[in-house]
């Protein structure tokens, strides 16, 4: 393979360079074994059909992967993709996906990440990258204003993602260039290593960091300057204008505090995991949330490209405990797992952990997983013959074991494999004390309290995905933007929080279609954006007539596409189950001696799989994939 030859160019097309489209039409190739660079060229039909982020990543993964392939082999596809939206002028669209068969899970791996790389990608005149093969030696991609090349990447590899962004930065002479990069973690092929995007925004769920790694893929640089144009720029001005008169009463929580000022919230109405799924509360909870540090810890906001709100809090700390504050600052998701589940209540310590997963690139949500699993094993002595290990409520003990995990020393070679591996390397006969789903570790929205949560996780392709799911708490408040929307579509609101009745079944239904949608346009599901929002911008991009049922179908095909992955890789309907520990109910706390059972769980996934139009064994029925356009992929 060879390096540092100069950009390979390609055209583009006149309708996008004339700010008429949304997108190129190129999918850049990449296969770094051969150092091979070409184009997928796609239609108008392909993009209408598929949409890109997520739906692309399935197309692809389900196309060209022969079944079984390692996930950390040379045969598996790491794409990049932002969506049909993404770069375009209207507010939350500055997101993309990157997925991949996950070294975690061995299913799908599809995380949406939020910054600018997606939208400069697009700017550079790529609707995607898929990316094949293993270089020699490690590389990264540099892509720029239609063209891409391999460069070398041996100074780079073990340097931590903030530092990795300088040197390339430097080395291509521009301050501007965003970048899409693993750090040490995902060099070491941690299962869960993230790929990480200026720096502080992460793929983060099932082990694509891993992926890139086992490329020899340190980076992926982008700057772009076409102008990400629409087909017709007054339709999507009744969208932007009515977003941009609303926001600010819509999205009030994330203006003023982002997830950060839920912990507490989520904590006191049993939400939270706690001490690996173990208990009902933590003392001193109040300590992690964004009302309590804002002054002190919280010094910043940080954005997504064509976001208004700027919800990402951004930690600074100086003193003994220095928090760096280029690595952002905690959200919800990694304050719960590296507090509460760890039994943490130190925002320092959590804000340094937090520091660390990104400068590492670690996903946040398994690391805590992972870390408090181990601690539950060191308090019920099941490990022994290791130094320092880690201890609930230890903070300290917290910040080694991200070390050891990202460089997979002593018992951090054992945890970097993720708890459920870990469990069976212990010798653990039953999954009593893991919290997983398809072997991932559970987001922190319990399935004890969130059924319908709890059925997506088990069901999901991407294991245990809170985002593209029904949030049950959310479904219960008649004025969230979940229940407007199954308003637009005549089902009766608010929801029933407990239990997966029909009624939740047919919401859980259209919100998985509409969030799968989603994660392919690619837009930010912060945005309270209805379906006949997102038919006007769709429009708009493309020159189409769509209306809701098309984009209901949209989510419906991608969902199926991931579905019959998922089968082919040898998963069976057996496979769509929580683990034991998420059917034992706490003794105390908000949600004390309720959890469903594992016959109601199934019982209510066959209700699903008829919905679906899917046979009982979970396999889509033909007249489903021929409705779908799914035959002949
Ligand atoms: S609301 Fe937050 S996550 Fe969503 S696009 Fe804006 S800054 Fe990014």
């Amino acid at each position: 393979m060879k390096t540092n030859q100069g950009l390979t160019q390609f055209e583009m097309r006149s309708e996008f360079l004339a700010g008429n489209s949304p997108y190129s039409g190129k999918v850049l190739r990449v296969n770094l074994s051969t150092g091979e660079i070409w184009v997928d060229e796609h239609s108008d039909d392909f993009f209408r059909k598929w949409i890109g982020g997520r739906g692309l990543i399935v197309y692809y993964l389900l196309k060209e992967t022969a079944p079984n392939i390692d996930p950390l082999g040379p045969d598996n596809l790491l794409i990049f993709a932002p969506g049909i939206l993404t770069g375009t002028v209207l507010p939350g669209t500055g997101r993309h996906a990157v997925g991949g068969k996950s070294p975690l899970t061995g299913a799908l791996a599809s995380g949406e990440a939020g910054g600018w790389w997606g939208a400069e990608c697009k700017q550079a005149g790529f609707d995607a990258v898929v990316i094949q093969g293993k270089a020699e030696k490690p590389v990264y991609l540099w892509i720029k204003n239609g063209g891409a090349e391999l460069r070398d990447a041996n100074h780079l590899w073990g340097l931590k993602t903030g530092d990795c962004q300088e040197e390339i930065r430097k080395e291509l002479n521009d301050e501007k260039i965003r970048v899409a990069q693993i750090g040490p973690a995902g060099e070491n092929l941690v299962r869960f290593a993230a790929v990480m995007h200026d720096i502080n925004r992460a793929a983060g769920r099932g082990g694509l960091g891993a992926l890139m790694g086992s490329k020899n893929l340190k980076a992926v640089a982008v700057r772009g300057k076409f102008k990400i144009g629409l087909a017709d720029k007054e339709i999507m001005k009744i969208t932007q204008k009515w977003i941009t008169a609303n926001y600010k009463d819509m999205m009030g929580w994330a203006i003023q505090y982002g997830t950060s000022g839920s912990v507490k919230g989520n904590h006191d109405g049993g939400v939270t995991g706690i001490r690996n799924y173990q208990d009902g509360s933590l003392e001193g909870i109040e300590k992690l949330d964004a009302t309590s540090i804002f002054t002190w810890l919280i010094k910043d906001r940080d954005t997504c490209n064509r976001c208004p709100v700027r919800c990402k809090l951004v930690a600074e700390h100086l003193g003994d405990v220095y928090i760096d504050p280029r690595y952002g600052g905690p959200e919800y998701e990694s304050i719960a797992g590296l507090g509460p589940m760890c039994q943490i209540n130190d925002p320092l310590v959590v804000g340094k952990a937090n520091e660390l997963c990104a400068a590492y690139g670690l996903d946040t949500i398994s690391t805590g997983g992972t870390v408090a699993f181990t601690m539950e094993c060191v308090d019920k002595g099941l490990l022994n013959g290791f130094e320092d290990m880690p201890k609930f409520g230890d903070g300290q003990s917290l910040l080694d074991s991200i070390e050891k995990i990202a460089h997979r020393e002593d018992l951090g070679e054992w945890m970097a494999e993720g708890s459920a591996r870990m469990a069976t390397r212990i010798g653990m006969e039953s999954d009593q004390m893991l919290a997983v789903a398809r072997g991932q570790e559970l987001p922190y929205h319990d399935p004890r309290l969130k059924n319908a949560i709890g059925m997506g996780y088990a069901v999901s392709a991407t294991g245990a995905d809170h985002m593209a799911n029904l949030n049950d708490t959310f479904a219960t408040w008649d004025g969230s933007d979940i229940c407007v929307r199954l308003r637009e579509l005549g089902i009766e609101t608010p929801l029933k929080l407990w239990g997966i009745s029909d009624h939740k079944i047919e919401a859980f239904f259209y919100e998985t279609a509409f969030k799968n949608f989603l994660d392919s346009a690619v837009i930010c599901h912060f945005y309270p954006y209805e379906f006949h929002h997102m038919v006007d911008a769709l429009n708009a991009a493309g020159g189409w007539n769509m209306d809701m049922h098309e984009i209901i179908s949209i989510g419906e095909r991608i969902i199926n596409t991931a579905r019959m992955y998922l089968l082919r890789e040898g998963f069976t309907a057996e496979d769509d189950m929580l683990s034991a520990r998420l059917f034992q109910p706490t003794k105390v706390g908000p949600i004390a001696g309720k959890a469903m059972t594992p016959e109601y769980l199934k019982d209510a996934l066959q209700k699903y799989y008829r919905r679906m139009g899917w046979f009982e064994d979970g396999f889509p029925t033909e007249e489903t994939l021929v409705r779908l356009k799914l035959i002949n992929l």
